[in-house]
């Protein structure tokens, strides 16, 4: 049987919490705390399975019913699982939605720093695999709120592709990609483009070094991404090349493009927004900017 991504996450979440009955030990450690893994029986879809095994490969039954996903959404803007005061006071205009995996609790920060400031680079496919049933339950919110068919096809095999145009990423500055040798972003984007057969734009560039965000007020991070991102002129003009050759039913007699932007964490949506912003300033075309994250603080 097949069940809704969030819905499937609802229920991992509840069998973890109810001690795990899904889970048998394995001999192999855990990436977080060093316990022994769990290795899962349960199965679902191809997506759900393959999330499952990742997440088995990587941790132990404590660390696993201590993942907070986010599989209620209560600001259908922000995707915030709580309601979110937010989103009303500034609202972000230039992209429609974020949606994350998970809420940025301590554990969640734990597991971004292995990854992201102590080069634990065997979190990566597990990060990414945590976006995949985010990503899929996304996609199918977009097809029922645009479609104009009544029963829009929300199983069909190119419903990814079909719905998307681009999927790109939050870019780093060359002097934090030295330092740690990969952008998280882009490690993220990629696994989305590669198992959905998307195509993967490097679209923007980031113009200087800020420090890092996490010490900043929210005024202070909204001057601070003023004029933080360039478009990359000829990566962006591939976007439009492709929704004009394309037949896909939502293309025809109209030239809008669809662009995913994911990034690691959602703060306070100005990275979103300056990201969107900037891409749509520069298209000479309608684009709608739709943010993906790992965690939403
Ligand atoms: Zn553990
Ligand atoms: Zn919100």
């Amino acid at each position: 049987m097949t069940v809704s991504p969030l819905a499937w996450l609802r229920r991992l979440h509840s069998a973890f919490a109810a001690g795990a009955q899904l889970l048998a030990p394995t001999s192999a450690a855990c990436f977080l705390c060093g316990k022994p893994q769990s290795a899962a029986r349960s199965v679902g879809s191809a997506v759900q399975t393959k999330l499952l095994r990742q997440l088995r490969e990587s941790l132990c039954g404590d660390c696993l019913s201590a993942i907070p996903w986010l599989t209620r959404i209560a600001c259908t803007r922000c995707g915030r699982g709580i309601p979110c005061e937010d989103c009303i006071r500034s609202p972000h205009g230039a992209f429609q939605f974020n949606r994350s995996a998970v809420h940025y609790n301590s554990a969640m920060r734990e597991m971004l720093a292995l990854y992201k400031y102590r080069g634990n680079e065997q979190l990566a496919p597990l990060l990414a695999a945590m976006l995949l049933p985010v990503f899929e339950a996304m996609t199918t919110e977009i097809i029922l709120r645009t479609s104009r068919s009544q029963k829009p096809n929300t199983k069909s095999e190119t419903r990814f592709t079909d719905c998307w145009d681009a999927v790109t990423y939050v870019p780093v500055s060359m002097e934090r990609e030295n330092e740690r040798g990969f952008n998280q972003a882009e490690q993220l984007a990629s696994r989305i483009a590669n198992d959905y057969n998307l195509p993967l734009m490097q679209l923007l560039i980031r113009t200087r070094h800020t420090e890092k965000q996490s010490f900043k007020s929210r005024a202070e991070r909204q001057r601070d991404t003023q004029s933080l991102f360039n478009v990359r002129a000829d990566q962006l003009q591939r976007v439009y090349t492709r929704i004009s050759n394309s037949t896909n039913e939502r293309n025809k007699g109209q030239t809008v493009s669809r662009i995913l932007l994911i990034d690691d964490i959602y703060t306070t949506g100005s990275t979103a927004e300056a990201c969107s912003q900037a891409l749509i300033d520069s298209a000479a075309w309608p684009i709608e900017m739709y943010i993906l994250t790992w965690a939403r603080s």
